[in-house]
């Protein structure tokens, strides 16, 4: 049974979509999310708020430091982020075009968000994850690594762009250099840059070149963990705490909160959403 707080929250939340749905479209695509919030709330936090699950199974004497959560958005700033992610007539969520040169992208002035990763980590599917309410944008998702060559440009109606950058590593680093690198130099709309890690791998040597180069444009970039379906609960915990002692100790430009995802259970999905909204200023 949820908590008096949550239930009292939730009522206000349902609330709030029913009053979308007398105002936009927009409220039919936000009824997964009222769906999300029937859940029972073990299965609610999980699903919304994965680390505050994980921090749950942290001793707490032993790491009375650790801070894990920094961004703690209410259910209310999700389901309004979930409005921004919905496509509708007034908020068409769509591809754009590619580019395989910085000098090929489109001209924007929107805020954009990109993501970056080595080919495998699971980009194409977090990127169709973030994309479900947008049903018709098409991501492809393949099961050969290194397939994405160029950047994807989507727009996500008058908010932003997300760009889909091409996988790194295996047979792709040539790409990498050529593309990623001049993009995240020089284009300058990029409001934040979302480096994917696998959370059954941790961090590799390929991912540790993103780091760096991150690091050295001082960027600023975000750690997204990955596939957190697939560890143990234990492995899962001790690679966040692992990956998150790497954040604290050896970047500058890392937001200090990983974002631990699935593709699969969605776990995580409306948090990132949530905060890729705010980051771009979309969230009021
Ligand atoms: P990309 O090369 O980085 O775009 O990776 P893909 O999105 O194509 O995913 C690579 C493989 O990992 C595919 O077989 C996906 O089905 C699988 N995968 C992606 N995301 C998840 C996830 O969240 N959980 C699990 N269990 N598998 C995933």
């Amino acid at each position: 049974m949820a908590a008096p707080g949550l239930r009292l929250g939730m009522e206000k939340l349902f609330e709030m979509l029913a009053a979308m749905g007398r105002q936009s479209r927009a409220y039919s695509k936000s009824q997964t999310f009222a769906e999300v919030l029937r859940l029972p709330k073990s299965q609610l936090t999980k699903l919304v708020y994965p680390l505050q699950e994980l921090e749950q199974h942290l001793v707490p004497d032993t790491r009375p430091h650790l801070h894990l959560r920094v961004f703690d958005p209410s259910l209310e700033d999700i389901a309004r982020a979930e409005s921004v992610f919905a496509a509708s007539q007034r908020n068409r969520i769509e591809y754009l075009s590619s580019a395989v040169r910085l000098d090929h992208a489109p001209a924007l002035s929107r805020p954009e968000v990109c993501f970056i990763g080595r080919s495998n980590v699971g980009k194409s599917s977090l990127i169709k994850a973030l994309f479900s309410l947008a049903p018709e944008v098409e991501v492809r998702v393949s099961k050969k690594p290194g397939h994405t060559k160029k950047m994807n440009f989507f727009k996500v109606g008058k908010y932003f762009t997300v760009v889909d950058m091409p996988g790194y590593g295996y047979r792709a680093p040539e790409d990498f250099v050529d593309m990623v690198e001049a993009y995240l130099k020089e284009r300058r709309n990029l409001k934040r840059t979302f480096l994917l890690v696998d959370s059954a791998v941790g961090i590799t040597k390929t991912d540790n070149i993103a780091v760096e180069m991150c690091e050295e444009f001082a960027l600023p970039y975000v750690m997204v963990l990955t596939k957190v379906d697939k560890p143990s609960k234990g492995h899962l915990l001790k690679q966040v705490l692992e990956i998150q002692k790497f954040v604290n100790t050896q970047t500058q430009g890392c937001f200090p909160q990983l974002f631990p995802v699935s593709a699969v259970t969605y776990s995580g999905i409306h948090l990132l959403k949530c905060f890729i909204a705010n980051i771009t200023g979309n969230l009021n």
